[in-house]
């Protein structure tokens, strides 16, 4: 398998409301999409770096860099056997996780195209629906919150995640105890806490979560194990797991009991399958989290959640709830019963609307071995 040619395309979708999580609060979402040549066959992916370093140090101008000057040169000069190889043939480059698995995810795409098979089938998914959760961002007023999750729960979402942090954490969380007794409700603090908190933390026991995602720093395990000995709810980590050994680390010292997957922040799809394997030799379910993807994140979002430990609700809601134009035909889908059917057709299986995405680009580059 030979990589020909990568195309990195910069766009700003606007967004049809605002989305604030305790990072920030945007009405719009600027992002890089990845089309790159397999073999004569293209695949695309999406690069879930912010604007902003808020969630990671990685940003979409990084993201540009770091593949353009340092993952393509590199990609170009190997003869791969299976996407499963890139990641770890990008180990002379620290960090920069997000750039690497919007190459790797577009190889995976590509490959998936070239064996006529949906990318799902590539990876070894075993679901033909998958099951869709919902994430809220913070809203004006708890009233407000209250009504959207009477909203989404109306669409059929099977799981509603809020977002807390200090000041609207636990008096929110009984308001929607109050009146949504026995939903399944998950809180992400978004690393808004210390263990200090840890009295506040305990109260949040009461409420019957299903987990509470990555409360301590981004980059602890030690504090989260801690904190879990003292917790009766699941912590789920999302920000502090970025490879298949902080995974095993997290396990081993009891930091998590569920982890949250994003292909983006490990390094890629083949990390985040290796992940998902070592979750299942510790009993632990995962899920796949969301970073406010356009549909192609999105739709791979989709197929890497059909591998069969993905048992819990995911973030991978429907493609139309935010952005005012798609960039994939049909939508991603969520039924009324709350699952989403995984496309058949080869790759991805939606079909990229590219005429609207090269109209739209704030700008783009092709890349080729020298
Ligand atoms: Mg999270």
């Amino acid at each position: 398998m030979k990589v020909e040619r990568i195309e990195i395309f910069e766009l700003k979708l606007d967004l049809l409301s605002p989305f604030e999580t305790s990072y920030s609060r945007i009405n719009d979402r600027r992002f890089l999409l990845v089309k790159l040549w397999l073999d004569g066959i293209a695949g695309w992916a999406e690069c879930v770096a912010d604007e902003a370093p808020h969630y990671s140090s990685e940003t979409v101008r990084t993201a540009w860099h770091a593949i353009e000057d340092f993952v393509a040169p590199i990609v170009f000069r190997q003869q791969y056997a299976h996407p499963q190889e890139i990641f770890s043939s990008l180990d002379k480059v620290r960090g920069h996780n997000m750039a690497k698995a919007a190459v790797e995810m577009a190889c995976w795409e590509a490959y998936a195209r070239q064996l006529g098979e949906s990318l799902s089938r590539s990876l070894g998914g075993t679901r033909a629906t998958i099951a869709s959760g919902v994430s809220i961002g913070i809203q004006d007023s708890v009233e407000r919150l209250l009504d959207t999750i009477e909203l989404e729960l109306s669409r059929g979402y099977q799981r509603i995640k809020v977002k807390i942090g200090p000041g609207r954490d636990r008096d929110v969380v009984a308001k929607i105890r109050e009146r949504f007794p026995r939903i399944p409700l998950m809180v992400d603090a978004n690393c808004a806490y210390r263990l200090k908190d840890l009295p506040l933390l305990k109260e949040l026991d009461e409420f019957d979560l299903l987990m509470i995602e990555q409360p301590l720093g981004h980059d602890d395990l030690w504090d989260h194990a801690k904190l879990q000995r003292e917790l009766r709810t699941p912590i789920c980590l999302d920000e502090s797991v970025q490879s298949p050994d902080d995974a095993r680390k997290a396990f081993e010292m009891g930091a998590c009991r569920i982890i949250n997957i994003k292909a983006g922040r490990v390094g890629g799809l083949a990390p985040g399958k290796a992940i998902h394997d070592l979750a299942a030799t510790y009993g632990a379910p995962v899920w796949c989290g969301g970073m406010l993807e356009s549909g192609i994140g999105r739709a791979h979002n989709v197929h890497l959640s059909t591998l069969p430990n993905f048992s819990l609700p995911g973030d991978v809601a429907d493609s139309r709830r935010y952005f005012k134009e798609e960039l994939i035909e049909p939508p991603v889908e969520v039924r009324s019963d709350g699952t989403i059917a995984v496309p058949t057709e080869p790759g991805i299986g939606y079909r990229v609307l590219e005429n609207r995405i090269r109209e739209r680009a704030l700008q783009s580059v092709v890349l080729k071995p020298s």
